[in-house]
């Protein structure tokens, strides 16, 4: 990659030699020679030598030759039309992209034409539409360590800003897990392991320093060191700033709608961290795109503008932990649900609502063309329809809503009365000011529009004059306006004609008075367009003096759409209203949940089975067991899911819900249920499970599941039992534990405030059917025996297995009873007698009889019988799908063979 950067050496070889224009790009190399320089030529963004090589490849484009007088050079170009699917390539090879834009006009000079670089493009710093996902933010994020560690997240195309800092590295990893920021870059001393699962871009480390920093956050922010709490934090801003100003290039794009910067403290919010917010599947993470997965924001998602969409994900990814502002936002849910007709029209105005956050931005950053004022008016116009459907609302929270939609008629009055209609996509070549916005633009218009009036009616006043029944008047742009007579009429021309062109048939002519018009129309036209530019960008500067009102507008906006959002999701999915409370109210105590379901499996599940929900003091560990696909991993997530909707503001799945605040949801998912995440080491798992002892609280809900399965089974099990009695004793965390190490029901029992779970499975003729109930209590058998059954493994088999078992653990193989056993009747680890079930309650026949219709014999010794003890010894609660098709493949194998 590095050798495509800077300028080409077979031209520095030749530097002298250069022709000008060749001349111009080694230079821009050189000055950006850390980005891959795309020059413009005419129609094309072209890159040379090694570059070119490089483009071409990435691009799959062609690579041609060009010569010139100093020899012969690689090229390859892309066309400006749709240059941004091809940028958008060179990004995701790891390029920076400086573009170097002709800022002359051709016409203009005779040399060549100057060229500058216009913007830089990376992948923190996207401003394009094209190149943009609308429905989520864009972070740019710096990390500093200045004493702290502070963290600024900066998204250049809508004006997100927010800082924070902290003194531990994992609670900035943290919030930088939660801002997902598409680029990082780093100041002095800050640990790589931090930020190295971001694409860092290397930036100078003056930025960050002291005083350059602070002066930088100055430029933006009054009172620096007041806005921001720590030295951490303005180096970071300041370093963020300078990166946004580094990627306009030489422009002097404004920056000064950036103005808007929230310094926020982490433990404002319920801490997700990356693990909880990738195992809980809360929405699409860069780093997993494409995983194409059911999300809870997927599922939720009714909002109606992209403002309302990417504002549902920050809601989701930074749940509240303050009681009365959890409440604030239930009582708008609660209020817009019950009102189906107001939810409807909110829904239906959202609808019209622009990205005003990307549109400010452009306006302020001075790339808006008419069409952006034009969308931003059509937008302010929905705000009385807003104001209108929200009527008169009951609660604190819609009223400050409609209070706050401003519906800046300043702004809208002045574009409405200076944008045209429809206007033009180009800014340069008029057709976007309306003439009646400035006397001089309508004088002018009006001297074109008289002027080619009088062109109109020229053909039929010339046709009268000369008697010329076939005469033209027509206009071209080389010669412009001409009147054609054909060969055979050419006596008839008069003598103040003065011949213009001649065609093969016919010659063309002027007449003075008409070169006058002519040049009436074209000055006033040229002067005209010129003044609408002018006009224009008057305009855009005063709306981009509004830039702070439009973007808390825009908040309110997001913010409206998420309670529509979540009232609407709230009445299609009868979820109900939880309440939450604050640790210090007695009213709740733990987590409650009556008939709780997962919002995302249940909208996947024909019929999704409620549970019960019950941890508090008196029972803070439950330990849940079940064989593989009982619905253990659901259980688990969906209390971490309705906890998270509630703290979010959103109504819950479930019939009831009571909730203490939970800080902190930390989840750990053991490692082969997360190898589709490439991390199945059990030292990640130790890692993980260590951060979570060290900061669990008794605010804190933590769910474990699998734990211990990296490694062997004693292993697993002495940790698990450590981490739960620690989770109990020290921690007093609200724990979830699910677990095949069905050992561990034991030490549940043996602890006071710990209790077991299992789910229930029920025998059928064909197998064990998954009830997904949860009850109270263990259920000792392991059913592996069963599921292999139910998996489809050869019915002998399957009959000689449960032998076998029956013979270890002395239980007569006909015994049905189910393997229950409630609380308090504590069997030892190790001492869990195991019981096999019956299948549909026949009677289990001597060893080696029929059954099923299908005929054994009994099994046979040496190969057969190493068969069935490999089936007796394998875990098939701790396989995978792939390992248990293995074994099965192995034991047809072998069948096949005694045939
Ligand atoms: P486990 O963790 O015990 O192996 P999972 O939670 O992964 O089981 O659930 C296995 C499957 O069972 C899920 O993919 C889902 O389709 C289904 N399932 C889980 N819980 C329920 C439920 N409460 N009601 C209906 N189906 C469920
Ligand atoms: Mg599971």
């Amino acid at each position: 990659m590095d050798q495509a950067l800077g300028p080409p050496e077979k031209m520095a070889d030749r530097r002298e030699d250069l022709t000008p224009m060749m001349a111009q790009y080694f230079e821009l190399c050189e000055q950006y020679d850390e980005a891959l320089v795309l020059f413009q030529v005419g129609d094309f963004y072209e890159a040379f030598c090694e570059a070119a090589e490089t483009v071409a490849r990435t691009c799959e484009i062609t690579l041609t030759q060009r010569e010139d007088s100093t020899g012969e050079y690689a090229m390859a170009g892309i066309p400006i039309e749709n240059a941004e699917s091809y940028i958008d390539r060179l990004l995701d090879a790891g390029f920076r992209v400086a573009v170097a834009d002709q800022v002359q006009d051709p016409e203009e000079t005779t040399g060549v034409v100057d060229r500058a670089v216009t913007r830089i493009i990376t992948p923190g710093t996207l401003t394009e539409d094209e190149l943009l996902d609308t429905e989520r933010n864009n972070y740019l994020a710096a990390v500093a360590v200045e004493g702290q560690i502070g963290c600024a997240v900066l998204d250049i195309s809508t004006g997100d800003f927010y800082a924070t800092s902290a003194n531990d590295p994992e609670t900035v990893g943290d919030e930088l897990g939660r801002f997902d920021p598409a680029e990082v870059i780093v100041g002095p001393d800050v640990p790589e392991d931090l930020v190295d699962s971001y694409t860092v871009s290397p930036f100078e480390d003056e930025a960050f320093e002291g005083s350059r920093a602070t002066e930088k956050v100055g430029e933006y922010f009054r009172a620096p060191d007041r806005l921001l709490a720590t030295d951490a934090e303005i180096s970071a801003c300041g370093a963020v700033l300078a990166y946004a100003e580094y990627a306009r290039g030489g422009t002097e794009d404004r920056l000064d709608y950036l103005n808007h910067l929230t310094r926020y403290d982490p433990r404002e919010y319920m801490l997700l961290d990356a693990v909880a917010l990738e195992s809980l599947e809360l929405f699409e993470r860069r780093s997993v795109r494409g995983h194409g997965e059911a999300t809870l924001a997927g599922v939720l998602d009714e909002t109606a503008s992209a403002l309302g969409r990417r504002e549902l994900d920050e809601w989701l990814r930074r749940p509240l932990i303050d009681p009365d502002a959890i409440s604030d936002r239930h009582d708008a849910v609660g209020e817009l649900r019950d009102d189906v007709r107001t939810r409807e029209q909110l829904h239906d105005h959202l609808r019209d609502v622009y990205d005003i956050e990307r549109l400010v931005s452009r306006i302020g950053r001075g790339r808006a063309n008419a069409r952006d004022l034009r969308s931003l008016k059509a937008t302010l116009d929905v705000i009385p329809q807003l104001r209108e459907a929200l009527g008169d609302p009951e609660c604190e929270k819609l009223r400050s809503i409609r209070e706050r939609l401003d519906p800046l008629d300043d702004v809208r009055i002045l574009i409405d009365d200076a944008i045209q209609e429809d206007p033009d996509r180009e800014i340069t070549e008029g057709g976007i000011i309306k003439p009646a916005f400035d006397e001089e633009l309508a004088e002018l218009r009006e001297t074109e529009r008289t002027g080619k009036d009088w062109i109109d009616d020229l053909e039929v006043t010339e046709r009268e004059r000369t008697g010329i029944d076939s005469l033209k008047v027509g206009h071209n742009s080389v010669h412009g306006y001409y009147i054609e007579v054909t060969d055979a009429n050419l006596d008839r021309v008069p003598d103040d004609y003065e011949r213009r062109q001649t065609l093969k048939n016919a010659e063309r002519y002027y007449t003075p008075e008409l070169k006058e018009r002519e040049d009436e129309i074209i000055r006033a036209e040229t002067r005209a367009d010129d003044l609408e530019y002018e006009l224009f960008c008057e305009v855009r500067s005063t709306v981009a003096d509004a830039s702070a009102d439009l973007q808390a507008l825009a908040a309110v906006l997001a913010e409206l759409d998420v309670l529509v959002t979540f009232a609407t999701v709230a009445a299609e999915y009868e979820y109900s209203r939880p309440v939450v409370v604050g640790p210090d109210d007695p009213a709740v105590e733990g987590i409650h949940i009556e008939a709780g379901r997962h919002p995302v499996v249940e909208q996947t599940q024909a019929s999704f089975v409620p549970n019960d929900t019950a941890l508090d003091d008196d029972e803070r560990v439950a330990v849940i067991t079940g064989p593989n696909m009982s619905g253990k991993s659901t259980y688990m997530r969906q209390v971490a899911l309705i906890v998270i909707l509630a703290q979010a503001g959103s109504f819950v799945p479930a019939e009831q819900a009571r909730l203490e605040l939970v800080d902190r949801i930390f989840t750990r998912v053991g490692a082969s249920d997360d190898i589709a995440g490439g991390r199945s080491t059990f030292m990640v798992e130790m890692t993980e499970l260590a951060d979570i002892l060290d900061h669990a609280s008794e605010q804190s809900l933590v769910l474990l599941d699998e734990v211990g399965r990296g490694t062997s089974t004693a292993d697993g099990f002495a940790i698990a039992q450590a981490v739960t009695e620690f989770l109990h004793d020290e921690a007093g965390a609200l724990t979830l534990f699910a677990t095949h190490h069905h050992d561990l029901t034991g030490v549940a029992e043996s602890l006071d405030g710990a209790t077991n779970r299992y789910f229930e499975t029920a025998q059928t003729d064909d197998g064990v059917v998954f009830e997904h109930d949860l009850t109270r209590g263990t259920a000792d058998a392991s059913y592996g025996v069963e599921v292999a059954a139910t998996a489809g493994i050869e019915p002998t088999v399957v009959e000689r297995a449960r032998e076998v078992l029956a013979d270890e653990t002395g239980q007569p193989p006909g015994e049905t009873t189910r393997g229950v056993r409630t609380n308090g009747e504590t069997t030892g680890r190790g001492e869990s007698p195991r019981q096999s079930d019956s299948v549909g309650g026949k009677p289990k026949d001597e060893p080696g009889s029929a059954t099923g219709g299908q005929t054994a014999a009994h099994p046979p010794d040496g190969e057969g019988a190493d068969i069935f003890e490999e089936i007796r010894q394998a875990d098939i609660a701790t396989m995978t799908p792939l390992e248990a098709m293995n074994l099965l493949a192995t034991v047809q194998r072998r069948l096949e063979s005694r045939d």
